[in-house]
């Protein structure tokens, strides 16, 4: 059983003051596979006051050095690559290839393009040359909380420490509960780099404990979380008392607009990417609305792909899908399948029950619906499993009204091969993010939501920016 207890405090690994021991699951097997410990007050404390202690010096450190120590951290985050993608496998239940390329890829991704927006980025710049005294100065926050889920759990730890770090803050990060052990194994790797101490620190801990103890301490003055929007409005709540900056990531009920026009591979497309990650994706594509005219052969099609969609162990490799994350997670599911029958939609695809061989880990069976409603429960949830809702549309209008109509707001996607249309379409969507006939996103690009799917921009100079104050400057002295 690997045993980690410690936490990552200005610079070394401590005991902490007020732990409790927590069992970290593995979702193939159900049984637990590490034990950590979740911190409490006085350990959240203690971290917050090392990055508050170290914040004047790492905001003053010249910028070059900070890109270089990312840089330094970028190699060594490589180096590990198999320790992280092991330490993902077991406790979240994505499959060892896929952790390999796209978990881990991930966070390699993110860092690399911050360091080129970095190289690039103005921390001071003219207003204009109407006002030639005039100064932008752009200053890290200060000391901030970071709160993470465990469903990309490197995408989402590297998006906020890389763009922080850079910014000139200091932070505290408090990885999920659910999938700790690839943060620690981030933390050695912050240390190996060597960042001056208290600038990165790392913190177990629950929701309610150290999560909302560093949401509502006046020593932090941001809190960038992603997770549900559940958590993100108890954040919100708490940190309103000393008026923090909250950054929000949340959660989303993506459409995907299938015209008669799209061409030959989009269902596919669509199905498999919601199938990814075992549907635990906040940008998972999970309505698929799609036009009469091919709607029965488009229902035919996504039925066939699910069926093909294999399930299995994580720890094996190939290109399978693993299981749910945990027993919550689990259990929420069946039921939202359960409801999607109760309330009418034809079960095309999977159902209710393990797949067919497990009677054990948190398996779910690749799911599709049809006949859909936009005002079913299984269309307004975010059901964060491989479950697809198709739902049938006529016109294009009707499909953005759909599109639109949800209180989530993070990405739509649009299959057609008109792009006059795709692109009108695309100025329509109440979303953060657009994807057209499955191009994904440009390195650097913005990653956020509107409505209810948060208010932060990760990833490239959006997500340097996000961590940064803006201070306007006159009389700035000509040099
Ligand atoms: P979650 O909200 O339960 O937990 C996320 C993190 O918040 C964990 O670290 C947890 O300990 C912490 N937390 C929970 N309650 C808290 C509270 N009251 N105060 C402070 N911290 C609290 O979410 P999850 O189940 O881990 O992750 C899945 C969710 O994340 C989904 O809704 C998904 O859509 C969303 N998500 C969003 C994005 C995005 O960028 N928009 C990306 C990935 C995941």
């Amino acid at each position: 059983m690997i045993e980690k207890r410690q936490f990552y405090i200005n610079g070394a690994w401590v005991d902490p003051i007020e732990g409790r021991d927590h069992p970290v699951i593995d979702p193939s097997t159900e049984e637990p596979c590490a034990i950590i410990s979740l911190g409490g007050k006085a350990d959240t404390d203690a971290a917050v006051a090392a990055a508050k202690a170290a914040f004047p010096a790492w905001m003053n450190t010249p910028v070059e050095e900070r890109i270089a120590l990312v840089e330094k951290m970028l190699e060594i985050y490589k180096s590990r690559t198999e320790d992280l993608a092991q330490a993902m496998t077991m406790e979240m239940g994505a499959p060892i290839d896929m952790s390999r390329v796209s978990q881990v890829g991930a966070g390699t991704w993110h860092t690399t393009n911050f360091i080129k927006a970095a190289k690039n980025f103005k921390f001071i710049r003219p207003l204009g040359d109407h006002a030639p005294n005039d100064r932008i100065v752009y200053e890290p926050i200060g000391v901030c909380a970071m709160i993470t889920p465990w469903n990309w759990p490197m995408n989402q730890v590297t998006l906020k420490v890389v763009a922080a770090a850079i910014a000139g803050c200091t932070m505290v990060l408090k990885p999920s509960e659910e999938s700790p052990l690839n943060a620690i194994v981030f933390a050695e790797i912050m240390h190996e780099a060597g960042f001056p101490a208290g600038v990165f620190n790392l913190v177990n801990g629950d929701g309610v404990g150290v999560g909302s103890q560093l949401s509502s301490h006046p020593d932090v003055d941001m809190v960038s979380f992603t997770g549900s929007t559940r958590a993100g409005i108890a954040i919100s709540k708490a940190a309103a008392e000393t008026l923090k900056r909250v950054h929000l990531e949340l959660g989303g009920k993506g459409a995907n607009i299938i015209f008669a026009d799209a061409d030959d591979k989009a269902v596919k497309r669509g199905v498999l990417h919601m199938m990814n990650n075992s549907g635990q994706s906040c940008n998972a594509p999970s309505r698929m609305l799609v036009q009469k005219g091919v709607y029965e052969k488009a229902v035919e099609t996504a039925a066939e792909v699910a069926n093909s969609v294999t399930v299995g162990n994580a720890h094996e490799a190939g290109r399978h899908i693993g299981p749910v994350v945990n027993e919550a997670q689990f259990n929420k599911i069946q039921g939202l399948i359960q409801k999607g029958i109760d309330e009418g939609a034809r079960l095309v695809a999977g159902g209710t029950g393990r797949p067919e061989g497990f009677n054990r880990g948190f398996f779910v069976k690749p799911t599709v619906f049809a006949d859909v409603t936009n005002e079913m429960t299984i269309a307004r949830e975010e059901i964060f499993g491989p479950v697809l809702a198709i739902i049938p549309f006529e016109t294009e209008e009707e499909a953005i009204r759909i599109a639109n109509d949800t209180v989530y707001g993070l990405t739509n996607y649009i299959q057609t091969q008109d792009g006059d249309k795709s692109n009108r379409i695309a100025l329509q969507l109440r979303s953060g993010m657009v994807e057209i006939n499955g191009q994904s996103r440009g390195a650097g690009a913005p990653f956020g939501g509107m409505k209810q799917s948060g208010n932060g921009r990760e990833g490239g100079v959006w997500g340097i920016e996000d961590f940064l104050e803006v201070k306007s400057v006159a009389g700035w002295a000509a040099e």
